[in-house]
């Protein structure tokens, strides 16, 4: 099962300047299920990235437990794949070889890696830029290679830190639709951290708000599907949504 638990999850940093401990997270519990999209809202500094990097098994723990598929996560691993706002193509690879990197890994031959490298560029409109360098491409090009990378991993989780967030408005709004699109086509388990309320509505099934390190609210999405910016910009559903969560965030 492509599940994703967290038990009374706790983080503590060591504040070398303040020369105190630091609550970065707090109890903080939550079960995925599989195939289902959440979202994580909260303003600068509640923890959020705390919690996807422990999740990924970068930094360990204070408290509590992960379970992937019912497994403890104890590092990382290629069941959790992972895309922040900024991480690195293999510059020296071409796109199609960058996507077939971690079936590499796993010992895929190459025609093989190559086919599913296609499958999933294809999903993501990058047939043509297939045989391109990285340095070829504009960022939003990278990002869309950099999820395109994770998504061909087949992992059981798909963990986002802030993916779109250096890219311009415009293309932003594509690369959601185009996420939201391949979401609903191969329902992957996803957990999406973002303080953009908006992006969150959009894309989420479900949208956990977080507080000071512990979870303060969470609203159900149940906005029809496929969901574009045409159909959303201007429905209520859609704005109730958003300005509720807002609301909550602001008061977070
Ligand atoms: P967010 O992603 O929501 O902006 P973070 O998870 O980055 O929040 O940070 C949560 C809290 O933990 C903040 O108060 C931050 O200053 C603190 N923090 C994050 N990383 C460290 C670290 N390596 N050492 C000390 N404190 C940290």
């Amino acid at each position: 099962m492509k599940t994703l638990s967290l038990k009374s999850l706790s983080k503590t940093y060591f504040d070398a300047y303040a020369g105190t401990q630091v609550t970065a997270v707090r109890d903080v519990s939550l079960d995925i299920a599989e195939g289902e999209f959440v979202a994580i809202v909260g303003p600068s500094g509640c923890g959020k990235s705390t919690i996807l990097n422990m999740i990924a098994g970068f930094i360990p723990a204070s408290g509590g437990e992960i379970l992937v598929g019912g497994r403890l996560v104890k590092g990382p691993g290629p069941d959790r794949g992972v895309v922040f706002q900024s991480f690195a193509l293999f510059p020296w690879k071409t796109v199609i070889d960058n996507v077939g990197f971690g079936p590499k890994m796993r010992g895929v031959p190459k025609a093989e890696r190559d086919a599913i490298a296609r499958e999933y560029l294809a999903l993501a409109g990058l047939t043509e830029a297939a045989g391109r360098y990285p340095n070829e491409l504009s960022g939003g090009m990278q990002q869309r290679v950099g999820v395109v990378r994770a998504l061909a991993n087949e992992p059981d989780v798909l963990l986002m830190d802030e993916p779109f967030a250096s890219v311009d408005a415009q293309t932003r709004m594509t690369l959601q639709e185009e996420l939201t699109r391949i979401w609903q086509e191969r329902r992957p388990t996803v957990l999406f951290i973002t303080h953009d309320v908006a992006e969150a509505v959009f894309l989420a099934s479900r949208v956990i708000v977080l507080s000071r390190g512990t979870v303060k609210a969470e609203v159900e999405i149940d906005l029809p599907r496929p969901r574009t910016w045409d159909s959303l910009a201007h429905d209520n559903g859609f704005k109730d949504l958003s300005a509720e969560i807002l609301g909550l965030v602001r008061t977070a």
